[in-house]
């Protein structure tokens, strides 16, 4: 089966919202083996609805749809796919009836024009929606199966989930899985080029790589006849990797992130984590504290952006900085060794870098960064070039550091362990 995506939404083509159900629907069907091979994006116009839908008709045989669903006059996508189908549309009694009860819970009296969510194209299968109040479906044309989703991303995954993924399984066979490696430490060239004999090899599971944001994920996709057989395919290209890589891959879990890794390293080790941002403005503290339960070991994040501030809350001395200045080794050095000084945390993270646009010297350009990293009182200082905007050089220092975290507390761990 071949599938098409269009997300209908004037505010899509603005740029206004970012286009996340289109990546959703993209994952979800591929997880059910469905190949989708155009992904359209169309304002709320009628003509262009139908411009996309013939053209779509005639290379997928199974359409899916976001947005336009609503009450407002601009929600046209339900009149103009029962357009494009021939069919009348007709009012789901069932549909009426639960966003009746959905006004009524909140006790608000539903406008005339949201009883036009209960009008469905004839014949077409109904999907409820139990974090809203437009109702999803599906129609059937000669050639090719049509659903219909609400745009607000909440309610079509909720909907997806419950009532398309099913419907779907009526009628394909097989599945595609994928698992993530996610390795930090290694530039996406390199891990690429490492690699390079398994890529080749591979066609089934297939084997690609991903940069994102200063990490490198290899992605392992496999199609088989069911889940089971999928992991059996997956499973020892993950663990020819995992010999590979070694401690450069932080997890093989879709949805950890590599903050919520270092969290789960420090839990395990009973450890406490501090840090002292300057270029990054509070963005590491950020990431610690996106990670949920992070309160069992994040102590303290200060934003000391100023001399002053670094020579005041962290006693960073002021001959470091007459000296050798804000950004550098010494200073990161000496900030992480104050931020510890009175904490009582076993970790400490210190930032000290030149983010940009202007502020570089010949000596000291753009980009250039210090991490100072403490574990139980034994502190090391890295240095960083990073390049690209203002906002990539603080998101590029972030994950350094938290990678430079995790190795240091490798490190210790395994010093502990193994007297290594
Ligand atoms: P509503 O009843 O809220 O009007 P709808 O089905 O008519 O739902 P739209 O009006 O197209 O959907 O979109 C409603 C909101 O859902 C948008 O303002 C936007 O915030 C979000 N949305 C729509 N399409 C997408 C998309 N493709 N990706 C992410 N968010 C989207
Ligand atoms: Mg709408």
């Amino acid at each position: 089966m071949v599938s098409e995506i269009i997300c209908v939404g004037t505010e899509l083509l603005r740029g206004n919202v970012v286009n996340t159900n289109a990546a959703f629907l993209a994952r979800e069907l591929a997880g059910l083996g469905i190949d989708c091979v155009y992904q359209t994006v169309v304002g709320d116009e009628r003509e262009t609805i139908l411009e996309a839908l013939r053209a779509a008709s005639k290379r997928a045989d199974l359409l899916v749809l976001s947005g336009g669903l609503g009450p407002t006059k601009d929600d046209l996508t339900r009149e103009t796919a029962a357009e494009f189908a021939g069919k009348k549309l007709v009012e789901d009694e069932r549909s009426r009836k639960l966003i009746k009860e959905y006004f009524d819970r909140r006790g608000i009296k539903p406008a005339d024009n949201n009883w036009k969510q209960a009008m469905i194209p004839e014949g077409s299968r109904v999907f409820d929606n139990h974090n809203g109040t437009a109702p999803g479906m599906a129609l059937e044309t000669k050639n090719c199966r049509i659903v219909l989703l609400p745009g607000p991303p909440e309610e079509l995954q909720l909907m997806f989930r419950e009532s398309v993924e099913p419907y779907l399984k009526e009628f394909v066979a097989g599945v595609i899985l994928s698992q993530t490696v996610k390795t930090v430490g290694k530039p996406e060239s390199l891990v690429e080029k490492e690699i390079l004999g398994l890529i080749d090899r591979q066609e089934n599971p297939s084997v690609a790589t991903y940069a994102q944001d200063g990490e490198v994920h290899i992605r392992v996709t496999a199609r088989a006849e069911s889940r089971k057989e999928a992991n059996k395919l997956i499973k020892p290209i993950v663990k020819e990797l995992k010999n590979q890589f070694g401690d450069e891959i932080y997890t093989t879990e879709d949805d950890v992130t590599l903050e919520r890794a270092l969290a789960d390293l420090l839990l395990d080790q009973d450890m406490t984590i501090s840090c002292a941002e300057s270029c990054t403005g509070g963005l590491l503290s950020a990431a610690l504290v996106n990670v949920p339960g992070i309160s069992e070991l994040f102590k303290a994040g200060l934003v000391t952006y100023s001399n002053k501030a670094k020579r005041r809350l962290l006693g960073v001395k002021k001959s470091t900085l007459q000296k050798y200045g804000a950004v550098s080794r010494q200073t990161a050095e000496e900030m992480v060794k104050g931020l510890l000084a009175d904490s009582r945390t076993d970790v400490g993270i210190s930032v000290t870098g030149i983010a940009g646009p202007d502020g570089g010297t010949k000596e000291k350009p753009v980009g250039l960064v210090y991490i100072g990293c403490s574990v139980k009182g034994k502190v090391t200082v890295q240095e960083c070039h990073f390049a690209g905007s203002r906002e990539k050089i603080r998101r590029s220092s972030v994950t350094a550091a938290l990678m430079l975290a995790r190795r240091c507390v490798l490190e210790y761990v395994s010093k502990v362990t193994f007297g290594k």
